[in-house]
């Protein structure tokens, strides 16, 4: 199931970045597997305060697993850029990303003051 990172095409610096990736991707998929199962609701012999309980365990597993798969899609891009060589350059304006950014957010395609402008972006659409 895992997608494979072709051995040739990577230097061994973007090898440690593609398992640091890899392994993100492995655990939120894991956790997706088995932490956030969207619990049913039982609606039979349950009182209301209950049911009510059960809904918003729904909720928050519903948003925890939007977040969860949101970051794997993120991490499979960053993967996709180790493949390609082009992990740690910034998609938007092409400078190398901070080592300090990529280690605290290692599916990071885009340096910092490019992700604040993206994110002004969506907001103002939004
Ligand atoms: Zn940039």
């Amino acid at each position: 199931m895992a997608a494979k990172v072709p051995e040739t095409t990577t230097t061994k610096k973007d090898t440690r970045a593609g398992r640091t990736l890899t392994a993100e991707l492995q655990a939120i998929v894991t956790r997706l597997q088995t932490d956030v199962e969207v619990p049913k609701t039982s609606v039979v012999g349950g009182d209301f305060l209950d049911v009510a309980q059960d809904i918003e365990h729904q909720e928050l597993a519903r948003l925890s697993a939007s977040r969860l798969t949101e970051r794997a899609r993120r991490l499979r891009v960053a993967l996709t850029r180790v493949s390609s060589g082009e992990y740690g350059v910034c998609a938007e304006c092409g400078a190398a990303i901070p080592p300090k950014r990529l280690l605290a957010v290692p599916e990071a395609t885009t340096c910092v003051p490019c992700q604040e402008r993206l994110e002004r972006g969506r907001a103002a659409v939004a």
